[in-house]
């Protein structure tokens, strides 16, 4: 399936629901979250047939996010559902981790088989004020439960922000002794975490820390600590996404740089998203959403195609630097 840029798009990013058991500060607001009705939200027998017909587009990648995936009801069954897809490759599903000890081994029988983990601190205590309810422990056990049950690869995901002070060397240091594949993605001023801080961040476009001068600091603090700097990856293994991945020697895992604001990389793009009440977002960053909804409940094939179809035609080529959005991440699917 080819854009209007000439970009091949074969990953759908489908955000299941937009709850959550944790309340980040960038991403949702503390209370009053406005969630969307049982009949707003595409039922999991929905998301099935919209994998079907954009498979038969050229879909061959889905990734399941949120909201927190692992709260969605039967996410087991759409896991194997989606995974038997004729068409579909990988699966694979971002998660905050806390559900992983009780349904990793589920997960992976139902033939997920790669999950990236979200983990913005190392220390208990920023943790909290992160994710204002959910414990550090809890996200921990989460990432020991992916690499018990063999999810191959397991990517922690952090999200680096000026005004945080994060240890950025010990996140690194993570990939040396485990097969972890850390990435560092700047801070998305979008939603309501942008500089009116209405999510209670306050955090904006000055909290952006562009991956250059990430690396550089992290480099600087391995040479204070007597370790090798972070070399390029030797084989940085396809279909990876938009990382640029380093690597300490002898290293299990990887270090990656994802850099949505300070290297565009719209160019590789070859995404579509779904938002959990059936919207198909063209960019991420764009509040340009296109009904899918209606078209899977009562409509034919042939007019879920059309949807699919007229937001793939509405792909821009570029965000241009425009990073607000209406919507928050949990809402659009992050
Ligand atoms: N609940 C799951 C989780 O946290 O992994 C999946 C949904 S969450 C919205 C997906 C990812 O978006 C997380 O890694 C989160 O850190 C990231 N995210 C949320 N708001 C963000 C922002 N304003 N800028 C950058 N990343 C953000
Ligand atoms: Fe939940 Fe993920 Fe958003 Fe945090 S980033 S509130 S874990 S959806």
């Amino acid at each position: 399936m080819k854009d209007s840029h000439g970009r091949t798009i074969d990953y759908l990013r489908i955000s299941l629901t937009d709850r959550c058991n944790f309340r980040c500060i960038y991403c949702m607001p503390e209370e009053g979250v406005c969630q969307l009705g049982h009949q707003e939200i595409l039922s999991l027998e929905e998301i099935e047939r919209l994998v079907r017909v954009a498979a038969d587009l050229g879909i061959t990648s889905v990734r399941l996010t949120g909201g927190e995936p692992l709260v969605r009801k039967g996410v087991e069954s759409l896991v194997e559902a989606v995974t038997h897809t004729p068409g579909i490759q990988n699966v694979s599903m971002t998660t905050n981790g806390v559900l992983l000890p009780q349904m990793a081994d589920d997960l992976k029988a139902a033939g997920l088989n790669r999950v990236n983990i979200s983990l913005d601190t190392l220390d208990a205590e920023q943790f909290r004020q992160v994710t204002r309810v959910g414990r550090l422990e809890d996200t921990l056990a989460g990432i020991d439960a992916a690499l018990e049950t063999g999810f191959k690869p397991v990517k922690v995901n952090a999200v680096t922000v000026r005004s945080l002070d994060q240890d950025f060397l010990a996140f690194a240091k993570l990939s040396v002794d485990r097969p972890l594949h850390v990435r560092f993605i700047e801070f998305m001023p979008v939603g309501a975490s942008d500089s009116t801080g209405v999510n209670g961040a306050g955090w904006g476009k000055q909290d952006v820390i562009p991956s250059d001068e990430l690396l550089g600091i992290i480099n600087e603090r391995a040479r204070e600590a007597g370790m090798p700097a972070l070399r390029p990856a030797g084989n940085k293994p396809v279909g990876w996404g938009p990382a640029q991945y380093y690597e300490f020697p002898g290293a299990q895992g990887t270090v990656g740089f994802i850099s949505p604001l300070s290297r565009h990389f719209c160019a590789e793009c070859n995404r579509l998203r779904v938002t959990a009440d059936g919207k198909i977002r063209p960019c991420l960053f764009s509040d340009n959403e296109f009904d899918v909804r209606e078209a899977l409940r009562g409509g034919t094939d042939d007019e879920v195609r059309a949807v699919l179809l007229e937001a793939l035609g509405a792909k821009p080529d570029d965000h241009h630097d425009k990073v607000g959005t209406e919507r928050g991440m949990s809402a659009i699917g992050g």
